[in-house]
């Protein structure tokens, strides 16, 4: 344990919410994460009630994390993708392409779009070929350079803080998971706010999952679930099993509504609409023959996320529509 603590200091730092910026909270799952010998927990704030990782890797040491071939092979879908990130190129570009048919209508127009944490450009990429005019932020060096490499677009690579952008010279600001992984959300969307016109729009997606009653309760119920019909898929894309629970310290923070409309609304933004859904699992959805199994686990996620979606049953994803008003 001893040799342990040399390595607790040096590689995590105790942070405030970065939601509110309260210093209050409760422990809400303890040891969930680890990070170079140290073991993180996941706190509640008391004040906003979002929950966020503390300590906090220090901001060098979670950008090696966010670039790691650990979590572009595997971290950043969480179990829910059998690909890793660059293999799923095609796939990545084609929701897209069908995320940005659902989104345009509701916009009204295609014109300047900018995306924070851009990453590999998939999002971006499908937007420039749908006719936007796209800017993009990547902090991440591996992760920009690819971008930059695949697809003709424009890549800031650096941080937020720096890039040189106009104010209200955007008609779109996009940030998909993109909030969850930042140690600061609020200068964020602070920092969208000011990039994007006086009437544009913001789109965000964010994981909830951690946050949800889904969570605690399989959490709670972790030796009662039945695990031989869950099978090991379904048990690593939940985080109910201790062995796959340690993990590295990718994800920040996890939002519920309120958590996430505070953040949004202390920067100035008006929510539009907040949507939640239930993320698709690849294994679920194979081309080809489906086990028994798998068809009941795949007409129980669409009931889920049929419920979910009409608001019957809590979100495990959020989606937001807001607009920096006139
Ligand atoms: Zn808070």
């Amino acid at each position: 344990m001893l040799s342990a603590e040399p390595s607790l200091a040096s590689t995590t730092v105790a942070v405030p919410c970065g939601v509110c910026g309260s210093s209050a909270h409760a422990v809400y799952q303890p040891g969930m994460c680890e990070a170079e010998g140290a073991r993180l927990d996941w706190v509640r704030c008391a004040q906003c009630g979002v929950v966020y990782v503390h300590p906090r890797p220090r901001l060098d040491g979670h950008a090696r994390l966010l670039q790691s071939e650990a979590y572009l092979e595997h971290g950043f879908s969480r179990g829910l993708s059998e690909s890793t990130y660059w293999a799923g190129r095609d796939r990545w570009l084609d929701e897209a392409d069908r995320e940005l048919e659902a989104l345009e209508p509701r916009l009204g127009y295609v014109g300047r779009l900018l995306e924070y944490g851009a990453g590999g450009g998939f999002f971006a990429e499908a937007a420039r070929r749908r006719g936007w005019q796209v800017q993009t932020i990547e902090t991440r060096k591996t992760l920009a350079n690819y971008a930059e490499e695949q697809f003709p677009l424009p890549v800031y690579q650096g941080n937020l803080v720096d890039a040189p952008f106009d104010e209200g010279s955007f008609d779109c600001s996009v940030a998909r998971e993109a909030l969850s992984l930042s140690p600061d959300p609020r200068q964020v969307v602070a920092q969208l706010y000011r990039w994007t016109r006086p009437g544009g729009h913001l789109w965000i997606r964010e994981p909830s999952y951690f946050h949800s009653p889904w969570f605690r309760g399989l959490r709670a119920a972790q030796r009662m679930v039945p695990r031989r019909f869950l099978g090991p898929e379904l048990t690593s894309v939940l985080r109910i099993d201790e062995t796959h629970s340690k993990l590295p310290p990718y994800l920040l923070h996890h939002f519920h509504r309120p958590s996430l409309e505070r953040l949004l609304v202390d920067a100035g933004w008006k929510i539009e609409a907040m949507t939640g859904s239930l993320p698709r699992p690849d294994f679920l959805f194979r081309r080809g023959h489906l086990h028994a199994r798998e068809r009941i686990l795949q007409w129980g996620f669409r009931a889920i996320d049929g419920l979910i979606r009409g608001r019957l049953l809590p979100a495990a994803h959020l989606q937001v529509l807001a607009r920096r008003p006139l």
